[in-house]
């Protein structure tokens, strides 16, 4: 099983000293939309998505007027998954399964670029984005899964996975594909626990947003903490989860390799230590 990491997104917010620390400069911030491409024995595997080619084509009555001037996507349709996917060689319908985090717009936007993947999503995450309450209504685009989506909802826990849950989202792939609940971002969040030939991998969406998070003790700019609290629908469910991250991160630094979807640090290191 061949696993790649991909950015299927950016945002360039301004404020980068704000967000990344006060040696970063004045230039806006370029945040990454971490995913992974999963080679499997029955085709390929997709953890998040990204944006899709119709959210760069259209992005203000796709993604919103407001999101769009405050993130500042990048409109590279090269940075979709589709591309990367076909620049490799392979076609849409090479993409078996995809497996979300969550479904916010800058994670779930490529499922129409994969019209006959089976997406998997938790059950509470799938009812908020289904029936989102007012403060949600922004962050949950209707139109990304306006076409007819192969939804498989996972419900409950799970069972113990190092000291979290994970539910097998994967029939045939035996233990090696989890959803791990972590909840507090959105109220189906989920973490992916993917079981590479090098160790686990854990996406862990937007249970965090900066790698200085994961530190015993943490380190990380304070504007972190204000940005994932305007986004979090339960502070207090995303900081706990956090916080079990942060103790996995560090308890199981041999054999876990925890990251989020919008570190671009994390994400070159992880490109950077190749293909497993
Ligand atoms: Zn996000």
């Amino acid at each position: 099983m061949i696993i790649e990491h991909l950015s299927c997104g950016s945002l360039c917010p301004h404020g980068r000293r704000w967000l990344s620390g006060a040696d970063a400069g004045h230039e806006p911030a370029e945040l990454c939309c971490h995913c992974l491409l999963i080679h499997g024995p029955d085709g390929l595997i997709l953890v998040d998505t990204g944006f899709g080619r119709a959210d760069l084509r259209a992005s203000s009555t796709r993604l919103g007027r407001s999101f769009t001037a405050i993130a500042r996507p990048r409109l590279d349709e090269s940075l979709c998954a589709i591309a990367q996917i076909e620049a490799r060689g392979f076609r849409a319908a090479d993409v078996r399964h995809i497996l979300l985090t969550h479904l916010d717009l800058d994670h779930a936007g490529g499922l129409s670029d994969f019209p006959q993947a089976t997406v998997h999503v938790h059950q509470a995450e799938h009812q908020a984005a289904m029936h989102p309450h007012l403060r949600e209504r922004a962050r949950y685009r209707a139109c990304q899964w306006q076409h007819p989506v192969r939804w498989q909802v996972h419900a409950g826990e799970g069972e113990s996975w190092m000291g979290l849950h994970g539910i097998k989202a994967l029939p045939g792939s035996g233990d090696d594909i989890l959803l791990i609940p972590l909840p507090g971002h959105t109220r189906g969040h989920c973490g992916i626990a993917v079981r590479s030939p090098a160790g686990w991998l854990l996406h862990a969406g937007d249970a965090y947003f900066h790698h200085g998070e994961m530190l015993d003790p943490p380190r990380y700019p304070a504007a972190i903490e204000v940005v994932e609290s305007l986004l979090n629908v339960d502070r207090r469910q995303r900081r706990l989860n956090r916080d079990r991250l942060r103790a996995l991160a560090q308890r199981r630094q041999a054999d876990v390799r925890v990251f989020c979807a919008h570190d671009p640090q994390e994400l070159k290191l992880l490109q950077a230590a190749g293909q497993v």
